[in-house]
């Protein structure tokens, strides 16, 4: 599995929005968007920002969303492919497939920092989904799976010091976060609304289906 090893609020840049892509790092002044003369494109031409173009504007929301999940082309375009070959809105059903995926999940349930640290945790073998233990971070989850620890104090220590330090944290209503055990039910598919990404998914959808 390839992975984008730059500067991650580069992208921030680029995309001209907090991705949160280290977590917390967007929150400090320590995000180059905060940074005056930074809140501009990457590279040596940032200060130009000519007026977009039709297929400009189309080409930035689908890298903004590709990079908000922390994904790269080849799983992008996977996901976009399986969305138009399902029922419903392809945009909507994009989204919600990619909410899906389990380092988002884990991210979501605050077990990590960051979709990326959420992502080493599964790899390392720290996840277990309906008691397996699951190491793809692309793994779809469905309605009523179960996530679960691997029984070492090591991920015990990590996730507990994930959850004390957001003591005020709440799941979204289709997670169930079960605090004490470390443990959490998928009870529904995420709807738009759950989905928090600022972008309009009919403009992905029209740049991936030329
Ligand atoms: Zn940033």
């Amino acid at each position: 599995m390839g992975r984008y090893l730059g500067p991650a609020c580069r992208i921030c840049r680029r995309e001209g929005m907090k991705l949160f892509l280290k977590g917390v790092k967007c929150d400090t002044a320590k995000c180059q968007i905060e940074k005056r003369q930074r809140n501009l494109a990457p590279g040596m031409h940032g200060w130009r920002r000519p007026r977009p173009s039709e297929y400009g504007i189309r080409l930035r929301e689908k890298q903004k969303v590709k990079r908000y999940y922390g994904i790269l082309e080849g799983a992008f375009m996977r996901c976009f492919r399986k969305a138009e070959s399902t029922k419903g809105n392809t945009g909507e059903v994009l989204l919600q497939l990619l909410e899906r995926r389990l380092d988002n999940i884990i991210y979501k349930l605050s077990f990590a920092p960051s979709r990326k640290a959420a992502r080493m945790m599964i790899t390392h073998g720290h996840i277990k989904v309906n008691g397996r233990k699951v190491n793809v971070s692309s793994f779809s989850v469905r309605t009523g799976d179960k996530i679960t620890l691997k029984q070492s104090d090591k991920s015990k220590n990590y996730i507990k010091l994930q959850l004390d330090a957001n003591p005020n944290f709440t799941t979204q209503e289709w997670l169930q976060l079960d605090r004490a055990n470390f443990e959490a039910t998928v009870v529904a598919l995420p709807t738009r609304d759950d989905i928090q990404i600022p972008v309009e998914e009919q403009l992905v959808v029209e740049f991936c289906s030329r």
